[in-house]
């Protein structure tokens, strides 16, 4: 389902590789943590296959699809299968609940005029659906500043399901959170994996919380994969 074959990816003027020559293929169904030490490679791993970071060499094969070459137009439509999660939320600031959930999933620009005017009836139904899945319907009209961390990854999450994803990036999404957040915001994205049989591939720092979660998992260092495998043959160092 996403093949990826000999990836190399390096910053400008960068004398390493960020990715050096790595190469897996993950299926749906699976729900993969990325392990490492921070400047291993997750993040770079994780944006290099959105292409939110174009990679040097290599392929990454999405459903059949070569990622590496498409246009930049293209690519935005294959974005839309693949959502991504971020530690920092990428919330809308002074917009409500509902309205950073609706914006970000339909692709219309922010506005912070009769905003919820752009969106169809059907929209702000399916909208509604996510809030509740997500656990916030009450929390809808509250702008997000006055929600917890929690909450507010919730609210990415909700944003990520309008999308219909395939494919769920997760770039260390609960790193800014406490240890019982983050793992009722793991348990959150596990249910909605097995619900919709994603493929999900999400960084975590924590050993732990992979060893939970995981279906599989896959560790970085210097760039280069050093481990792939299950979550009971993993070395606590990793
Ligand atoms: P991780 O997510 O595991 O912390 P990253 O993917 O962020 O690791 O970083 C991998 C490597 O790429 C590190 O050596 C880091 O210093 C380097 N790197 C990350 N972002 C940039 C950047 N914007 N410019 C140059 N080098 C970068
Ligand atoms: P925090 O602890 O930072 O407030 P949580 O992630 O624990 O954030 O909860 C965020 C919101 O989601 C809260 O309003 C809570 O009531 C709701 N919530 C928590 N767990 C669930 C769940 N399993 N199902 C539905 N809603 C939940």
């Amino acid at each position: 389902m996403l093949s990826i074959s000999d990836l190399v990816v390096r910053y400008p003027k960068s004398k390493e590789n960020a990715i050096d020559h790595v190469s897996l293929t993950l299926n749906k169904g699976e729900f993969v943590c990325v392990l490492g030490k921070s400047g291993a490679g997750k993040s770079t791993f994780i944006r290099s296959i959105n292409r939110l970071m174009q990679p040097s060499s290599g392929l990454i094969k999405w459903d059949g699809t070569e990622l590496t070459t498409l246009s930049e137009a293209k690519m935005r439509q294959v974005r839309t299968e693949m959502v991504m999660i971020f530690q920092h939320f990428n919330l809308i600031p002074r917009m409500t609940v509902f309205q950073n959930t609706l914006t970000g999933a339909f692709g219309h620009r922010p506005s912070y005029k009769n905003l919820l005017g752009l969106f169809t009836a059907e929209e702000k139904r399916r909208g509604i659906e996510a809030l509740e899945q997500v656990g916030l319907t009450d929390h809808a009209d509250k702008r997000v500043e006055a929600l917890s961390g929690g909450q507010k990854q919730r609210v990415g999450i909700a944003r990520a399901l309008l999308q219909s994803p395939k494919l769920i990036l997760g770039d260390e999404p609960v790193a800014s959170l406490d240890p019982s957040t983050s793992r009722k915001i793991f348990e959150l994205l596990k249910k909605i994996h097995e619900e919709r049989e994603l493929l999900s591939i999400i960084n975590v720092h924590d050993v732990n919380l992979a060893k939970e979660f995981a279906t599989r998992i896959i560790a970085f260092r210097d760039g280069q994969l050093i481990f792939d495998g299950k979550p009971d043959e993993v070395d606590d160092k990793m």
